[in-house]
């Protein structure tokens, strides 16, 4: 038999104390969304579960039912959070309602004599039915995924830890109320509620923790995305492309299979700036990015290098299939129209393409297709050249 009076202040210390240092580490910063909602939630929690100590131990005279609804305040609000995190965005229609419904049920039986016991298990029910929601939105399937988790997978090894902390949770409050309806029937006196204590415990430890870590999870990945993606393109920058450029390279050789590179660059860019502005300049750069993203295959990469310059790797493609590939995006481009602050503007590419020689660093290979650039620049522009084929080491 577990001591429930000094787990219950255990619990409320330990949730004050999660809230405190939510609120030094949230101060003054850009706290992930839904952090702030989640301190409110530990600390209301604490509060209640100090109040459920306070009541008997130091006969503190509380409205009936007072209690209870701060317990299903608490819980609300920590489902906010859990919404708000994971980009729910109707949550109050649904959530306000219930909360405001059940707390005024508890307080309307409180006030018309309904005994401690009785209005435990009132909130028990909704608590039960809260978390249930908690494991759901970190457990449902791919296809509620919402847009604004980008960051995280629909339900990721940690999501899946806390979410099935939370259905656990949510099972054991909803027997311990039900065992409590039936006269401790199913489990014996005290066993339910004590198993419910102990979920409890546990949840203040995984939940306390796991919501941060799926704060830092989702910032990690805001922040390596920042990191390597072109903030006006939405393409992979010069590093992240190099990167995966070098990768592509040592599997090719790995897999003895061919790889194939192109240098692109919009032509007289510099003219279309000069002529019609730097935001009519970066239009062109977002319309190239969009047709050149709707003409690659799943496996290619095409990167910023800089400027109006682009590189993009073609795995598994010889030199006539990366020719054709050239091909067809430099039609596309031809046939997209960019809107400028004047009459509307078709800009051409010129394209340098080469076939990787195996020994051959990245560098050496990307120097031959802006070479073959370069010949494409001088022949005329808007065209294809072929590099000069790769120099073998001895
Ligand atoms: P070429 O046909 O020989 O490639 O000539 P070009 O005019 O395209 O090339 P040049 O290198 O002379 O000019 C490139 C211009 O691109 C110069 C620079 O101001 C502009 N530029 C670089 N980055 C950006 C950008 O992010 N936005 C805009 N609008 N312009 C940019
Ligand atoms: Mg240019
Ligand atoms: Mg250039």
């Amino acid at each position: 038999m577990i001591d429930t009076q000094t787990f219950t202040l255990a619990l409320g210390i330990g949730n004050i104390a999660f809230a405190v240092l939510m609120a030094g580490y949230t101060h003054g910063g850009a706290p992930s969304p839904g952090l702030r909602l989640w301190m409110w939630a530990r600390l209301g929690m604490g509060i209640s579960q100090l109040l459920g100590w306070a009541r008997p131990h130091l006969g503190l005279a509380l409205a009936p039912g007072l209690e209870g609804v701060a317990w299903i305040l608490a819980v609300s609000v920590e489902v906010a959070a859990y919404c708000v995190f994971f980009g729910f965005t109707r949550w109050g229609r649904l959530l306000l309602p219930i909360t405001a419904l059940s707390s005024a049920v508890v307080l309307a039986a409180g006030s018309m004599g309904a005994t401690h016991a009785e209005l435990s298990r009132m909130v028990a029910g909704v608590v039960a039915l809260y978390a249930a929601t908690m494991a759901w939105i970190l457990l449902r399937p791919r296809r509620f995924a919402t847009r604004h988790a980008a960051g995280l997978r629909s339900a990721s090894p940690l999501q899946l830890i806390i979410g099935v902390n939370d259905a656990l949770f949510a099972a054991a409050v909803a027997l311990s109320a039900l065992d409590g309806l039936r006269g401790n029937a199913l489990f014996g006196p005290g066993m339910a509620g004590e198993f419910a204590y102990l979920m409890g415990y546990l949840l203040m430890i995984v939940n306390g923790f796991g919501f941060l870590l799926l704060c830092k999870q989702k910032d990690d990945a805001e922040m390596e995305r920042l990191a390597t993606t072109d903030f006006l393109t939405g393409l992979p920058n010069r590093h992240a492309f190099l990167e995966r450029a070098e990768q592509a390279r040592l599997a090719a050789q790995r897999q003895r299979q061919p790889l194939a590179l192109m240098m692109i660059d919009i032509d007289h860019f510099k003219q279309l700036n000069d002529r019609w502005g730097h935001a009519s300049g970066d239009e062109a750069l977002v319309v190239f990015a969009r047709t050149a993203r709707d003409v690659l295959r799943e496996h290619e990469t095409i990167g910023r290098l800089g400027g109006e310059e682009f590189a993009m790797i073609l795995p598994g493609a010889q030199l006539d299939e990366a020719v054709q590939a050239a091909q067809r995006l430099r039609l596309a481009v031809r046939a997209a129209t960019v809107i400028t602050s004047g009459p509307s503007y078709t800009m051409t590419v010129s394209i340098g393409v080469v076939l990787l020689d195996p020994n051959e660093d990245l560098s050496g290979a990307l120097a031959r297709a802006d070479h073959a650039l370069y010949a494409a620049k001088r022949d005329g522009r808007d065209r294809v050249e072929i590099g000069e084929p790769g120099r073998r080491r001895a």
